[in-house]
C-alpha cells in the first residue's frame, strides 16, 4: 500500500500494515487484529505520544528486569509482528528468556512466531510445542500452558498486550508483572506491578534504551527506583491526562474546513 508521506494517519496505517502482514504470515490471530483496534482507540485519545507517566513506568520496568534473577519476556502474535527486533535486543541486554505465550494457541502460530523471532536474531524461543509442558493453575485449556524453563520459574515477567485472566494468574503465582497496555482501565493494566501505558511500538525501543542506561547502576539504586514507583499513581495520571486532554479539545474549534 502507498501511504502519502504527509498523510495525517501515516504512522498508524503503517503499524496496521505490519499487523496485517503478520496475520497473512500466520503470526497474528484474527482476534489480535481486533485487540489492536482497541489499543489504537486509546492511542488516539492519548495523543499518540509517549507521556510522562509512561516514561516513569519504563524506568521502573527497566530496574525490575535488571534486578530479576530469572526475567522472561512473554511474546504473542501482535508483539512478535510489531517489535521483534526490540524483543531480541531486550533479551540480549538483560539475559531475559523469550517465551511464546498465546491466548489462541495453535502449533502453527507458535512455530511461525518462533521462526520470526529467530530470524530477527533470537538465540532461543521457549514455550513452543513440547516445551510448553507446565501449567498455570486456574486457567483453562491451552491458555494455561507455559514453559517449565521460562514463565513457570520466572520472578519478573514482561507481558505486553496480555489478557486480564492470565495477568491475574501470574500475580497469584507471585510473579512481578510488567505490562505494556494502552488502556489504563484494562484488568491487565490494573493488576500488573508496573503498567507502561503506551503503544508497544514506542515503549519497547524506550525500554531497551533505559535498560542500557541503567545497566551499570548499583543494585541499591535500582531497588530504590522500584520502591519509589507507584503503579496506582501511573493509572490515575493516565486517566487525568485523558480527561484534561478531552476537556481541552472540547473547548476548541473542532470542525475541519476543506
Ligand atoms: P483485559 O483482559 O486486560 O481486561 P481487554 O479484554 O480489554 O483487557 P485484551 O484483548 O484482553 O483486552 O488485551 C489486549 C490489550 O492490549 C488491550 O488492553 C489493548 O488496549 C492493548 N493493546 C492493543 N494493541 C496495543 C498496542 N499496539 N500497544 C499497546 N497496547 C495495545
Ligand atoms: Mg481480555
Amino acid at each position: 500500500m502507498n501511504i502519502p508521506f504527509n498523510h495525517p494517519r501515516r504512522e498508524s496505517l503503517l503499524i496496521r500494515e505490519r499487523l496485517v502482514d503478520g496475520f497473512r504470515n500466520g503470526i497474528v490471530a484474527p482476534e489480535g487484529l481486533i485487540a489492536h483496534g482497541r489499543g489504537e482507540c486509546f492511542d488516539y485519545i492519548l495523543g499518540e505520544k509517549t507521556q510522562e507517566f509512561a516514561l516513569r513506568a519504563i524506568e521502573a520496568a527497566a530496574a525490575a528486569i535488571l534486578l530479576a534473577n530469572h526475567p522472561v519476556i512473554s511474546v504473542n502474535g501482535n508483539v512478535a509482528a510489531l517489535v521483534p527486533e526490540y524483543i531480541v535486543k531486550l533479551a540480549e541486554e538483560t539475559g531475559a528468556l523469550i517465551e511464546v505465550n498465546l491466548f489462541y494457541r495453535t502449533r502453527e502460530r507458535e512455530e511461525a512466531i518462533k521462526q520470526h523471532l529467530l530470524s530477527h536474531g533470537a538465540r532461543e524461543v521457549l514455550g513452543v510445542g513440547e516445551d510448553a509442558s507446565a501449567t498455570i493453575p486456574e486457567l483453562f485449556s491451552e491458555r494455561r500452558r507455559v514453559s517449565p524453563r521460562g514463565i513457570l520459574i520466572a520472578d519478573v515477567v514482561l507481558v505486553p498486550l496480555e489478557d486480564g485472566d492470565r495477568t491475574e494468574a501470574l500475580k497469584r503465582l507471585g510473579k512481578f508483572v510488567v505490562t505494556i497496555d494502552l488502556n489504563p482501565l484494562s484488568r491487565t493494566a490494573r493488576t500488573a506491578d508496573v503498567t507502561i501505558i503506551d503503544n508497544v511500538v514506542r515503549a519497547m525501543p524506550l525500554l531497551v534504551e533505559k535498560v542500557r542506561e541503567l545497566k551499570g547502576r548499583d543494585r541499591g539504586v535500582l531497588k530504590e527506583t522500584i520502591s519509589r514507583y507507584n503503579n496506582n499513581e501511573t493509572l490515575q495520571e493516565a486517566l487525568r491526562f485523558i480527561s484534561h486532554r478531552l476537556v481541552e479539545l472540547a473547548s476548541r474549534e473542532l470542525r475541519i474546513r476543506v
